[in-house]
Order: C-alpha cells, then sequence, then structure tokens
C-alpha cells in the first residue's frame, strides 16, 4: 500500500489547491492519504472528487508549545465538527493572525514596509504563517530563497522572529484525542533538540495521551529510522509515516514517495483500513 499522511494545501503553507493535490495523490497511485494543514481543516470545506481506491484521512498539524519548543503534532481521522477540536482550531487561527501582525511589526522596524499585506496577499484566504512572509521576503529581493529569509530573518532567534502563544501540547492533543483522532508526534528529529530533551518529549507526549509517533517523515536517512523505530518500541507508540509534502521539486518532501515503515512498526492505520 501507498500511504502518506502528511500533506499541505492551500489551506495553510501548501502550494497545491485540495482538490489538485488528491488528483496528484490519486496520479501517484497514493491508497491513504491525510491532509494536515497548520492549525486549520479548511481544505475539508469544499467536496473533494476523487476515486473510491483512494482513502482520504481528515487531518491537521497542530503547533504547540513544549518546554519552551515549538512542536508539531498531527490529528489523524479527527471529527472536525467536536466542539472542543473546533474551538482549538479557532483559537490557534487567532494566535496566527496575532502573531502575523507582531511579525510584520518587527520587520517594519527593519526596514520592510507593508509586509503583513503582502503576506496576506500570498496566503491568499489560506492560514497565514511565516513561508508567506518568506515568500514576499524573496519577491522584493531581501533573500535569495525562502530557505535563507528563515535562516536570516524569520527563524528562531532572528530578528523577525516572533514566539507564538501556542497551545501547550497536552491540550492540544486532548482537542485531537476528544474528537476520535490518533495524536501523531509529527518529524521529531526536526526540532533540534538533544537525545535527552528528545527523550523527555516522548516521555511528556506518551504521559499526555499522546498515541503515535511520525517514524517517517519524507526521505530521511536508515540510521535515523531505525532510531525513531526503536523509541517507538520502547514507548509503545504506534508508527505513522508521511511525506510533509508542500510543493512540487522538494525531493525530500515528495507526495506519495516515503519510504516503508520497517516491519516491526506498529501502522497508526490499522483501524482504518
Ligand atoms: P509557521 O508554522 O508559520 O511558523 O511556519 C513553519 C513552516 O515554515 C514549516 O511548516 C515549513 O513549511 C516552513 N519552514 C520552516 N523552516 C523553514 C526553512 N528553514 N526554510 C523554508 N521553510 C521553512
Ligand atoms: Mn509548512
Ligand atoms: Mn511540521
Ligand atoms: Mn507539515
Amino acid at each position: 500500500m501507498n500511504i502518506d499522511l502528511h500533506s499541505h494545501t492551500t489551506a495553510s503553507d501548501g502550494v497545491l489547491k485540495p482538490q489538485e493535490l488528491v488528483d496528484l495523490a490519486s496520479e501517484r497511485g497514493i491508497d491513504l492519504l491525510a491532509i494536515t494543514d497548520h492549525d486549520t481543516m479548511d481544505a475539508f470545506d469544499t467536496e473533494l472528487v476523487y476515486p473510491s481506491n483512494l482513502q482520504l484521512i481528515q487531518g491537521i498539524e497542530l503547533s504547540c508549545k513544549w518546554d519552551g519548543n515549538t512542536v508539531h503534532i498531527l490529528g489523524l481521522n479527527v471529527d472536525r465538527s467536536h466542539y472542543s477540536l473546533k474551538e482549538g482550531i479557532r483559537s490557534q487561527k487567532q494566535i496566527r493572525r496575532e502573531r502575523a501582525h507582531k511579525i510584520a511589526d518587527k520587520l517594519n522596524i527593519l526596514g520592510f514596509t507593508n509586509t503583513l499585506q503582502a503576506a496576506l496577499d500570498l496566503s491568499d484566504g489560506g492560514q497565514i504563517g511565516r513561508p508567506h512572509f518568506a515568500k514576499h521576503l524573496v519577491n522584493i529581493g531581501a533573500a535569495r530563497s525562502e530557505q535563507q529569509a528563515f535562516k536570516k530573518i524569520l527563524g528562531e532567534g532572528k530578528s523577525g522572529y516572533v514566539r507564538a502563544d501556542w497551545a501547550e501540547l497536552g491540550v492540544a492533543i486532548d482537542w485531537i484525542e476528544h474528537s476520535g483522532g490518533t495524536s501523531v508526534l509529527a518529524h521529531p528529529t526536526k526540532y533540534g533538540l538533544s537525545k535527552t530533551k528528545l527523550l523527555s518529549l516522548f516521555r511528556d507526549f506518551k504521559n499526555r495521551g499522546g498515541k503515535a509517533i511520525e517514524v517517517i517523515s519524507g526521505h530521511q536517512l536508515p540510521d535515523e529510522t531505525f532510531r525513531l523505530v526503536t523509541l517507538c518500541d520502547q514507548f509503545g507508540f504506534l508508527s505513522s509515516c508521511g511525506s510533509d509534502f508542500h510543493r512540487l521539486g522538494e525531493s525530500w518532501a515528495a507526495l506519495g514517495q516515503v519510504p516503508k515503515l520497517p516491519e516491526q512498526c506498529r501502522p497508526v492505520w490499522t483501524d482504518w483500513v
């Protein structure tokens, strides 16, 4: 089976519209796809058309606070009409809007004017995020690439960085689990945590009711996979895999082209297919 449980659309910082993403997934022979936009489920507002051999999972990627860090928790197979999840998403959207204003204020001090409107235009009604500011900075020649805009200006600790007051880890897990979904710690090795800190994150995630770990996040080295499989086993987590697809042309995050979960993993999707 071709399974990809982490992808983005224009509802957040992805480039394809929800229908275009589903079309691409179908073209690539994906059997099980989750759309997991940042702090929004608006991709599911319009009816999506896809063949019956493709199964679509309603998901979300929630930004949350953990021990002074921002970490991402995927909610898979959630009921988006559930009141506590709905309220949670409303609050996260508000936090994103307020953060966008603060980012624009900081950029203004740096001499970049009217960046809020520009980023809002680029987000085109979708959930606003730092990538929209990054794109604008590239458009006006302030950075060579979005990556460089993060490295120079928007990344943590840089002059345009704003720490957001996201939901606490445990609160985000509750929204997901109470709405019938499964909480998955996304791309655990991408937070720059030390080995000790990563263990501590796994422990807290487990203690607060977290269910699964994203063992495969796009293209990754076998060593990294092995390390996560071992940790998963140690803590008794289920395993997930996804590309974290945002756009075409990024080989490290190609839709439907993720390595298979190792045999010894207990997949998160067993009850869904
Ligand atoms: P936000 O959730 O608005 O803070 O933005 C985080 C998003 O920015 C991530 O989901 C990535 O899509 C993107 N991103 C994070 N770091 C980088 C980077 N160094 N270069 C380019 N894009 C990045
Ligand atoms: Mn993103
Ligand atoms: Mn993420
Ligand atoms: Mn993602």
